[in-house]
């Protein structure tokens, strides 16, 4: 297994806010690394920074052995780099599978094509029979899988999911994590935010815990959430 991203030494503020310091992480391609963490440990910024959303005071992301920090989101989207976003942000007035389709157009190909793509995406997340329905008439766990199916219409090699399970629960949580581990088996390398440690636990190959803008553990998750350090820092148990 080769390494897919190495994200060095992330620093970045906000004002006095120091949101991350000093964040480093290598993911591995093929696999899903959990990133967990409190509300306000850095777990979206990390994110924003990677998918280039946010630059950072310092450090360096490198996709594919290529240093890729100073790219704009959409050039590090052509290469692969792609995320959903914590509150989900569909074309309300379109349908389901016109929200899908204009993302895959992004990719350069023709309308027909994207909407052919479009369809397959909507089956891979569950939402084939909303195609034709307005995006903004999704519930909210509707629109999560929207912006799924917006994120893999792009071609990913990574994709980064923040939070996407929240507010999930039963059938629909099992469905979800279903889905997510579909990806891998279709060789996209998957990083999956969560501030709910089970769920996200419990699919990824590798889980690392922010607190406070540092990571604090990382490892397999079995091991990382017998830790004392993250016990007491996530947890808030001694
Ligand atoms: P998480 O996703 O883990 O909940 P965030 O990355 O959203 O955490 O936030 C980390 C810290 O940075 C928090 O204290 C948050 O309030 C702050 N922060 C994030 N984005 C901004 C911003 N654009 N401006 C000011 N502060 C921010
Ligand atoms: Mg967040």
């Amino acid at each position: 297994m080769s390494t897919l991203l190495r994200v060095h030494d992330i620093h970045k503020s906000f004002g006095g806010i120091r949101a991350l310091r000093g964040v480093s992480l290598d993911v591995e391609e093929g696999k899903i690394v959990g990133i967990i963490g409190p509300n306000g440990s850095g777990k979206t910024t990390l994110i924003n920074i990677i998918s280039g959303f946010l630059k950072p005071d310092r450090g360096t992301v490198v996709f594919q052995g290529r240093n890729i920090t100073k790219l704009p989101p959409y050039s590090r989207a052509r290469l692969g780099v792609v995320r959903t976003f914590q509150i989900p942000r569909p074309l309300p007035g379109l349908t389901t599978l016109e929200n899908v389709a204009i993302a895959a157009m992004i990719t350069g190909i023709d309308e027909e094509a994207a909407r052919e793509r479009a369809v397959k995406i909507l089956e891979q997340v569950g939402l084939a029979a909303r195609a034709d329905i307005k995006a903004g008439s999704l519930s909210e766990i509707e629109k999560k899988r929207l912006e799924l199916a917006r994120a893999l219409a792009l071609n990913p090699k990574l994709v980064m999911l923040d939070e996407v399970l929240a507010g999930a629960r039963g059938e629909e949580l099992t469905s979800l994590l279903e889905t997510i581990r579909s990806l891998k088996e279709r060789g996209i390398t998957v990083i999956v935010v969560e501030h709910l440690v089970s769920a996200v636990s419990s699919i990824s190959d590798w889980l690392v815990v922010l607190d406070q803008g540092r990571k604090i553990a990382e490892g397999h998750p079995k091991e990382v959430l017998k830790s004392p350090e993250v016990m007491r820092a996530y947890l808030g148990e001694t």
